[in-house]
């Protein structure tokens, strides 16, 4: 199932998300429904937040794209990760342009560690100490972010912010289109 996608603004965004523990009412079902309706939103990862449910839940989903051939190769690279914890941060600080599905039209380069060693239990709540590098380490450490009440724009200059403003409260007010369906705090 599909779920609505929380917009900038929406309290829940900005809540610290509890941990879960394996007898979380129906959670194979809802970690199905977040990789559906990321894919659905062509979102690579989404955090329970974001659907307005405030647990440690996130979902990771993409595949590597090759310049030559112009198209996606292998397999997806996917990822559920509950109670996700940063043990580690490795290598270089380095700039990435991201986005999110709940700040739909905002595009901008954050800075963050080239690698993360994170420790996670997966969605048969089997712990796994990963060491995660590129697309996945920067993936995941947005979405770590959602978990603890924290959105990308957040960790933009204070210049970029101003220059954001009117994009962002036209998020916050619900007048920005989306081809996906999201719920807004302010319009019902
Ligand atoms: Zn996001």
């Amino acid at each position: 199932m599909i779920l609505p996608i929380v917009g900038l603004g929406h309290p829940t965004l900005r809540k610290v998300a509890q941990p879960i523990n394996a007898d979380y009412p129906d959670l194979q079902q809802l970690v199905d429904n977040m990789f559906e309706t990321m894919y659905a939103a062509e979102g690579v990862g989404l955090a329970a937040p974001q659907i307005d449910l405030p647990i440690r839940l996130l979902t990771i989903g993409y595949r590597n794209y090759d310049e030559k051939l112009k198209d996606y190769v292998g397999d997806p690279i996917e990822r559920t990760m509950i109670n996700p914890e940063i043990v580690e941060s490795k290598g270089e600080m380095q700039y990435y342009n991201e986005g999110c599905l709940s700040v739909p039209g905002i595009h901008e380069d954050v800075l963050r560690p080239e690698s993360v060693v994170v420790r996670y239990y997966d969605r048969n709540f089997q712990l796994h100490t990963e060491e995660l590098t590129g697309l996945l380490a920067r993936i995941a450490q947005h979405e770590i972010d959602h978990l603890n009440g924290k959105v990308f724009v957040d960790r933009l200059s204070p210049l970029k912010r101003t220059l954001l403003k009117r994009k962002m409260n036209d998020i916050v007010s619900g007048k920005t289109r989306t081809f996906y369906r999201m719920k807004y705090a302010t319009k019902k």
